[in-house]
């Protein structure tokens, strides 16, 4: 499935180049990640050396979001894909390869009620921009959003980021879907094993 933005991106946009790409697993400290990731990026053509992959060892969401977009802009590629390490992808998630929109994400089960109901509900398990999407947006480009008194997060820190995105003018395709692993799952699960960027 994609779902179009109805603002036309400001940037011509066409599919993703894997090797023109700069690959972020976010794997939090302890480095592991769904081996469903490393097996399907291979398959797709990216580059698990050092040029074309990190592997982010972030614990705190937002900041490793924002960690990740640093890491990109100073190196020389076009294309950031970002994909977090629970998320278990294989060929229902093509699709955001090669959305023609500058911005996308993949769908899947973030949890939340709701959480994919509006047409151009972003959420960061998953996805993928162009350069001039991340170098449009002033930092911090993750951030979380609370009520007035601070008791709720009003807005996911992927909301901000969405927002400001559109603001500027690109459009968000939500294309291809991610299964998700469920909360809790032991790390010590034979499926944890793959370790990428090692
Ligand atoms: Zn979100």
């Amino acid at each position: 499935m994609v779902t179009r933005a109805s603002q036309p991106s400001v940037l011509s946009g066409s599919s993703i180049d894997p090797k023109d790409s700069l690959v972020i697993v976010s794997c939090y400290p302890d480095g592991l990640c769904d081996p469903s990731i490393p097996a399907w990026l291979a398959n797709r053509g990216f580059d698990l050396g050092p040029a074309g992959f990190v592997r982010g060892c972030v614990r705190d969401v937002t900041c490793a979001l924002n960690q990740a977009v640093r890491v990109f802009l100073a190196s020389p590629k076009t294309w950031l894909l970002y994909v977090e390490r629970d998320l278990q992808v294989g060929p229902i998630c093509d699709p955001l390869l090669s959305a023609a929109e500058d911005l996308a994400c993949v769908q899947y089960d973030v949890g939340i009620p709701g959480a994919w109901s509006h047409p151009l509900a972003f959420h960061t398990g998953m996805w993928r921009a162009r350069r001039g999407v991340l170098e449009a947006i002033a930092p911090p480009w993750f951030l979380p959003e609370y009520s007035p008194d601070g008791t709720e997060v009003a807005t996911c820190c992927c909301g901000h980021f969405a927002r400001k995105a559109t603001a500027a003018g690109f459009s968000i395709a939500r294309a291809g879907q991610a299964g998700h692993r469920p909360k809790g799952t032991s790390h010590a699960s034979p499926r944890w094993l793959a370790v990428v960027g090692a």
